[in-house]
């Protein structure tokens, strides 16, 4: 106990370290309470580690050293925006929690352009009077999927709502039992059809629905028979669902309309790249789905929106229902969606230039490679004789909820601490000024190279020095 109390008074005081000359020289910079703060936690840290850890003299002294180095970093880092980037490396290529699908630079360039510019956003250019800003996506989501008529909102949850509030309000929409999904983030069919005014009723059992357990629920209070996506999960087994074909056989014996929630909203062919084939827009609206609806930012690999495809009528009937208004995109969603849905006039184009395709078609050898150059610039670079280094191979995920048991083989480093904490080094790692967000598994780092980009290298080198010198400080 008494020698813990010594320890403790090797720790300098807060105002000795205000004037260490690096620290001080932050103060130039960011104000002043940040730094007093900085320094404080790091102290704190400092004593826990005395006392959790129970170093003697000569580590405390050592971590006495590099302390205001510790400081200036976590003083940057509290200045720093709270929102940013991150370095992807779990091989989750639409991952929700850092931002789902990425946006080229390409297409950037023209969200900069409406940005610091006036749009012609709500202008019609031809007559000099006030236009629509759903006009600018309308004829090229049309021309891809085939539709009759297009808009969008905010993301697809809204899409639901809005289309189920406009198609169903006060009326009976009949939905698989099988169907019935939660998405993450609290997106409950049940929920959202509650929301929009529209009453649930469900048909058949979790594993079978059949035509005909929608054919008897029919009745005059039906509005509509809606097919979701089961995006996140599949019911393998002794199951049957009914195909948005197969339900069009009763749109026209029954005279209703039939909206489908396809999540994902892929717009080509993937099993041409390797993965599952997955049914696209195109072909639920060949179907004879009447309303489609889908994410702009999972498979299609554009901006956060909620892209709702179908009959004229429909569509028309959306746009006057007031939670448009509530709904409706800001002028960066349009232009990014806009200039995303132009590479899809050539499907290699769209392949090559849009991130989210780009990495999900990625070849194994060209991820060998990366894993490559990335292990050369590691072994040359990292000074840690506890630390071994090894390219691997292993499985990415598609993630976003879209086409969950796909298994997408792929080259990984792994990273093996000895006798160092391989959950502080990946704290380390998230700490870092550019994060970089690994997967952890059975005491290893894995780093992905699907989802690290090659400009990324130099950074994970950097994030993995500084997560290295962390856990042996
Ligand atoms: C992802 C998903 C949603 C929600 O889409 P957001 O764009 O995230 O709002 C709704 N339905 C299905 C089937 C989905 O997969």
């Amino acid at each position: 106990m008494s020698k813990n109390k010594n320890l403790f008074t090797l720790i300098p005081k807060v105002d000795e370290l205000l004037e260490e000359k690096n620290i001080k020289k932050l103060l130039d910079i960011m104000p002043r309470k940040l730094v007093v703060d900085a320094i404080r936690e790091e102290v704190e840290l400092l004593r826990n580690g005395i006392r959790e850890n129970s170093l003697n003299e000569e580590e405390v002294n050592k971590r006495n050293l590099s302390l205001p180095n510790r400081i200036v970093d976590r003083a940057n880092r509290k200045n720093s925006l709270k929102l940013k980037r991150v370095v992807n490396g779990t091989g989750v290529v639409i991952h929700t929690n850092i931002g789902r699908s990425l946006i080229s630079d390409d297409v950037m360039e023209n969200v900069k352009e409406i940005a610091v510019n006036y749009s012609n956003l709500e202008y019609d250019l031809e007559n000099g009077m006030r236009g629509s800003r759903y006009s600018h996506v309308e004829d090229i989501i049309v021309e891809i999927t085939g539709g009759e008529s297009a808009m969008v909102v905010n993301n697809n949850a809204a899409a639901v709502m809005l289309v189920l509030s406009t198609m169903a309000k006060d009326r009976e929409v009949i939905v698989s039992r099988g169907e019935l999904i939660e998405i993450g983030g609290s997106f409950r069919i049940p929920d959202v059809m509650e929301q929009s005014g529209a009453t649930l009723v469900s048909v058949g059992t979790t594993n079978k629905t059949h035509l005909w357990d929608y054919e008897n629920a029919i009745n005059e209070e039906t509005a509509a028979l809606l097919k979701v996506h089961t995006s996140n999960y599949r019911i393998l087994g002794f199951t049957s669902s009914v195909s948005s074909e197969e339900l069009s056989t009763l749109k026209q014996k029954y005279d209703v309309p039939i909206i489908e929630d396809l999540g994902s909203g892929v717009l080509i062919d993937l099993s041409k790249y390797g993965l599952e084939y997955e049914p696209t827009v195109q072909d639920s609206i060949k179907n004879g789905v009447d309303v489609v609806t889908f994410s702009g930012d999972k498979l299609l690999g554009g901006p956060q929106a909620g892209i709702i495809v179908g009959k004229k009528e429909y569509i028309e009937a959306m746009k006057r229902n007031p939670l448009t208004r509530a709904f409706r995109v800001d002028k960066f969603t349009l232009s990014a969606l806009e200039a995303t849905l132009r590479l899809y006039l050539d499907e290699s184009t769209a392949v090559e230039k849009i991130p989210t395709l780009r990495m999900l078609s990625a070849s194994i050898e060209e991820l060998e490679d990366k894993a490559k150059s990335l292990y050369e610039l590691l072994v040359n670079n990292i000074k840690c004789e506890k630390c071994k280094v090894e390219i691997v191979d292993d499985y990415s995920e598609v993630g976003g909820g879209s086409l969950p048991l796909e298994k997408m083989p792929t080259k990984c480093i792994m990273l093996t601490l000895n006798d160092l904490s391989i959950s502080e080094f990946e704290r380390y790692l998230r700490e870092y000024k550019i994060p970089i967000i690994a997967r952890v598994y059975k005491e290893r780092v894995f780093i992905d190279l699907r989802t690290v980009k090659e400009d990324e290298f130099n950074l994970v080198v950097d994030g993995i020095v500084y997560g290295l010198e962390g856990v042996q400080a």
